[in-house]
């Protein structure tokens, strides 16, 4: 099924003090989609996450949401979950953080806050200390309570800039499983990181963002890399395979496709080579990465 539109930029571009930090900026959002942002430090991630959340206007080009250009419809935002440079109250408790965000908000009914508010802090496992003073929480924990404050306020869109900054790999897959979810209820996710390895586990879509434009933009492209040890090599039996190495009897190879991977461990067993040693690494998104941007 064809999953409809729900953010476009046209052609978008954002300058600082006459600079031009973004420009010729195009791609879609669908419902539902997990998007990885990805590119070097100051290639301009945190400035399109920005203006998409009407942080920060822009100059030059179309956003649309659902349709509507997002310039003159800045209340579109009010539905959007956004942990972009997360602001809290240090003298309050998490939970009254997100309590006052919530009144603010004004889209849940005051008797249903407390009920929402100890969900979205079982997701993020920070239950046990909703009553600590977030002046006495650790980076982790503030960088859970930012995505909790996306994750109560976020109705059509979550936006996240590197969520997974300073988290501990558990931590991470808190994460990875909050922006999972909120996916399947159909809300589309954009986030910026550079832990490649989660963006791989959980994207559908890739951004890359090079010199201020959009290098890449599609899903990732997948690539396997194989490395074994046989107990004999017979190098003319894999003269099909582009990509591919010879030490001894150490073999790296680069497969494309996920079809590929029967065919190379077929051609290795149906020719007599008896693997030894095997290991497999998905490059997919770090290969892209470096191939894109350098
Ligand atoms: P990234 O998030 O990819 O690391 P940024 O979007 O933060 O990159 O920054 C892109 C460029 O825009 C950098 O050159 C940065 O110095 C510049 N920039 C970002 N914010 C501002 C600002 N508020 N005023 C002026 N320049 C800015």
């Amino acid at each position: 099924m064809n999953k409809s539109i729900f953010l476009k930029a046209i052609d978008f571009g954002k300058i600082y003090c006459g600079k031009k930090v973004l420009s010729d900026v195009n791609f879609e959002i669908k419902e539902g989609e997990i998007i990885g942002l990805l590119g070097k430090n100051g290639a301009g991630k945190s400035t399109l996450l920005k203006a998409i959340t009407g942080i920060h206007p822009y100059e030059q080009g179309t956003i649309e949401v659902n349709g509507k250009e997002l310039k003159s419809n800045y209340e579109l935002v009010k539905d959007f979950g956004v942990l972009i440079e997360s602001n809290f109250l240090n003298y309050l408790t998490g939970y009254e953080n997100l309590k006052l965000l919530l009144q603010l908000d004004e889209k849940i009914e005051n008797e249903k806050l407390d009920e929402e508010i100890d969900r979205i802090l079982e997701i993020v496992e920070l239950k046990d200390a909703k009553k600590k003073k977030v002046k006495d929480y650790s980076y982790g924990m503030k960088q859970r309570l930012g995505l909790a404050q996306a994750l109560l306020t976020s109705k059509t869109f979550t936006v996240l800039d590197e969520p997974f900054l300073g988290l501990d790999p558990i931590g991470k897959d808190i994460v990875k499983k909050a922006i999972s979810n909120k996916a399947k209820e159909g809300v589309p996710i954009i986030f910026s990181s550079h832990d490649l390895d989660d963006v791989a586990e959980i994207c559908d879509h890739i951004i890359l963002i090079k010199d201020g434009t959009v290098s890449y933009d599609g899903p990732m492209k997948k690539r396997i890399e194989f490395r074994l040890i046989l107990d004999k090599v017979k190098k003319d039996v894999f003269s099909g395979y582009k990509n591919i190495q010879f030490e001894d009897n150490n073999v790296i190879c680069l497969l494309d496709e996920d079809e590929l991977v029967n065919d190379f461990l077929s051609c290795i067993i149906n020719n007599d080579m008896k693997i030894i040693e095997i290991e497999t690494n998905d490059r997919s998104l770090v290969d892209m990465f470096y191939e894109e941007l350098k």
